[in-house]
């Protein structure tokens, strides 16, 4: 499927998503927002990294900071805090050429997070959809993505697989679908609630019936009058 300008949603909500569908919602349909420590750390992380359209040549490497990105085929569009670019010797599905720039190139995305590799994929899934993003502009396979933690340290070399591909059109169409129908779903109570930055907005255990805060505002001030 093909998105138009209109339908594009932003590539940062899958990571959301895929942590959960009611933050996502919480934050994309109805517009709400609350910082919480690790998001404010967050911030300031990708401040470091957002530091638009300045490249550089580090050990034969090109790096872009904060490139836009855009897919029609998922229908997202973001910025990706690096983007590196490696000179290859041969041409290949793998290379791409870059204006101002003599050469071939290899691309990888190279996004940055606070803390720790997390046990579930939305760290991952975001990078692939980086990935599909400079695919499609740049008319290039990507093999490898990497995430870096700012907590360890450390890079983490991310295989841009089949199966991978198929979880993020998945998840993306899912998007598309609760964005257009603008129903955000109930609570899914769980150990994520503890981490969730949107846990006093979304007041899981009150709301885990109701569909959106608005709705539970609704039910709670017609329960009142009834009570009355
Ligand atoms: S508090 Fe729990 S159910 Fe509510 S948005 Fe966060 S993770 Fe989802």
């Amino acid at each position: 499927m093909i998105y138009s300008e209109d339908d594009i949603l932003m590539l940062s909500g899958i990571q959301h998503f895929a942590f959960c569908k009611r933050q996502w919602a919480l934050i994309h349909i109805e517009q709400l927002w609350a910082e919480n420590e690790r998001t404010v750390e967050g911030h300031f992380l990708h401040k470091r990294a957002d530091n638009p359209f300045i490249s550089e040549n580090r050990n034969g490497i090109r790096v872009a900071r904060a490139m836009p990105i855009i897919s029609y085929t998922l229908g997202l569009r973001g910025i990706a805090d690096v983007v590196e670019f490696s000179e290859a010797e041969y041409e290949s599905q793998f290379t791409t050429r870059l204006n101002n720039y003599q050469g071939l190139w290899k691309v990888t995305p190279v996004e940055y997070k606070r803390g720790k590799p997390k046990k579930d994929d939305r760290d991952t899934v975001q990078l692939c959809a980086q990935v599909i993003c400079l695919e499609e502009m740049m008319k290039v396979k990507i093999e490898f993505g990497e995430l870096y933690y700012a907590q360890t340290k450390h890079r983490q070399r991310i295989e841009i697989d089949e199966k991978l591909r198929i979880r993020v059109y998945s998840l993306a169409e899912k998007m598309h679908e609760m964005f257009r129908e603008g129903i955000t779903p109930p609570a899914e109570v769980g150990k994520h609630c503890s981490i969730c930055s949107m846990v006093d907005l979304c007041q899981p255990r009150l709301t885990k019936k109701y569909r959106s805060v608005a709705n539970y505002i609704r039910s709670a001030f017609l329960e009142s009058e009834e009570t009355e």
